[in-house]
């Protein structure tokens, strides 16, 4: 519809970044436009009011920035899932794998809980690892997973068949 054209229009397409062969969605653009950004928000709120989320966890970095107006628009909480070592409490950690290496993740413990239902939020999915890592440590957490959603997905890295077993029949929205 006419917000999926909006949201289109506002993501740029940057050739070799960051290196040779990899085309990078940059959403800057979307980012400074209130209209877009406004459109997006309402949009991820919806969904989060529609599957009953609790909690709202943003992946850092871009993550970051879009789930917490929707948590806030929602009316729910902001937990920020981010880079090993970063947090300062007690941390439940999540290792996955990259095309060359591990990733680590992180969330505070004492931020999820049994009672809650967990809305992921990001911006791009790519190979679906980072997604996945998140579903990992949610349940982990005693935590039930309300969905996840994301601005883009990358079709052809095959993300959502990846992330589809960590679902466990829970929503992957892509907008
Ligand atoms: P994945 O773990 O699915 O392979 O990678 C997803 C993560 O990498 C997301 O946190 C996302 O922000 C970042 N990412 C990967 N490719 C892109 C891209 O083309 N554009 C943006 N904005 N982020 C990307």
């Amino acid at each position: 519809g006419a917000t999926r054209e909006l949201l289109l229009s506002r993501i740029r397409d940057v050739p070799d970044y960051p290196k040779p062969g990899v085309m990078f969605k940059d959403i800057t653009p979307l980012l400074a436009d209130p209209a877009a950004f406004t459109a997006l928000t309402e949009t991820l709120a919806e969904l989060c009011v529609r599957q009953g989320a609790t909690k709202v966890v943003g992946l850092e970095a871009r993550g970051f920035i879009l789930a917490a107006p929707v948590a806030v628009r929602a009316g729910v909480g902001f937990i920020p899932v981010r880079k090993a070592g970063k947090l300062p409490g007690a941390t439940l950690s999540q290792a996955y794998e990259l095309e060359y290496g591990t990733a680590e993740i992180e969330v505070h413990a004492e931020d999820l809980g049994a009672d809650d239902r967990v809305m992921v939020i990001d911006d791009v999915l790519a190979t679906g690892g980072t997604a996945q890592a998140s579903l990992e440590l949610i349940r982990r957490a005693g935590a039930e997973v309300a969905g996840v959603a994301i601005l883009m997905e990358l079709a052809f890295l095959g993300g959502r068949a990846r992330l589809e077993p960590a679902l466990r029949g829970a929503p992957l929205e892509s907008l």
